[in-house]
């Protein structure tokens, strides 16, 4: 699980996040939700260690999140995948290379006939059997963050976190990639965080909700009952906009 504890960040004298709290359970789907500046992709960079933060603790089972501990730290973000909006895939190489990225980079053999099988594999698991060969600039947006999906997957994490993974994409591609998410959590057993402004995300996969507002959580629960009649002044303005 991953224990967010009164943790503090500030970035030139603006205090983003003023100590916010959050627990994600193992198997979760939990997502993170708030107006643009909330700070939620900050607090995602603090989970990975590609941020530091100021104050309180990330705790993943058992072991903090600290990015001056470099060998505990590249551990920790081994367990995690991550995908963003803009796919981030490398446009020289084609599906396979950049599938097969995360194992080059932390020197794990990748021509061997098990990693092959198990880049291929990945390649099936999203559905792009066909484009192994294609480069990202012959994939639809869709195509392309299924395969920074699939590489995503490459060292078998426990974590994926999402930054607004869907929100370049049309409501029809969300969809197809919610129920890939979806699949990955509930088969392979992925805990996932999604970070999102799109209420529509949360309705249809998170379990659970944290909204993020002014660096603290003004409400966390499931979004059955967050979203029907929030308490929250600032919350029922966001639904209304963001509907
Ligand atoms: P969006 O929905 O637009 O993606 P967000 O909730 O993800 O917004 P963050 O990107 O976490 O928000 O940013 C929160 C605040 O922190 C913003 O005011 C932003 O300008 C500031 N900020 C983020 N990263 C940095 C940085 N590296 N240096 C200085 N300020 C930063
Ligand atoms: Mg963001």
């Amino acid at each position: 699980m991953i224990q967010i504890k009164n943790v503090k960040k500030t970035f030139n004298k603006t205090e983003v996040l003023k100590g916010v709290n959050i627990d994600i359970e193992k198997g979760e789907i939990f997502g993170i939700i708030g107006q643009s500046g909330a700070g939620k992709s900050t607090l995602l960079r603090c989970i990975n260690g590609l941020e530091s933060y100021d104050e309180g603790a990330i705790v993943v089972d058992d072991v903090t999140v600290d990015i001056k501990n470099k060998k505990v730290l590249r551990n920790l973000q081994k367990r995690m995948g991550m995908i963003f909006q803009g796919f981030n895939l490398l446009e020289r190489l084609d599906v396979y290379h950049n599938v097969a990225l995360p194992m080059k980079f932390w020197g794990i053999p990748t021509n061997t006939p098990e990693a092959k099988e198990k880049i291929l594999n990945l390649i099936k698991l999203v559905g792009l059997e066909e484009k192994v060969h294609s480069k990202p600039k012959e994939l639809s947006g869709g195509q392309k963050q299924r395969v920074a999906i699939a590489r995503a997957l490459a060292l078998d994490p426990d974590f994926l976190l999402c930054d607004e993974a869907t929100s370049a994409l049309d409501p029809e591609i969300t969809k197809g990639i919610l129920a890939l998410l979806q699949k990955i959590n509930k088969e392979m057993g992925i805990t996932i965080i999604i970070v999102t402004h799109q209420m529509e995300v949360v309705k249809q996969i998170c379990q659970k909700v944290a909204f993020l507002s002014g660096g603290k959580v003004l409400a966390i629960g499931k979004p059955e009952q967050l979203f029907v009649w929030p308490k929250e002044q600032e919350m029922r303005e966001f639904l209304r906009e963001e509907s």
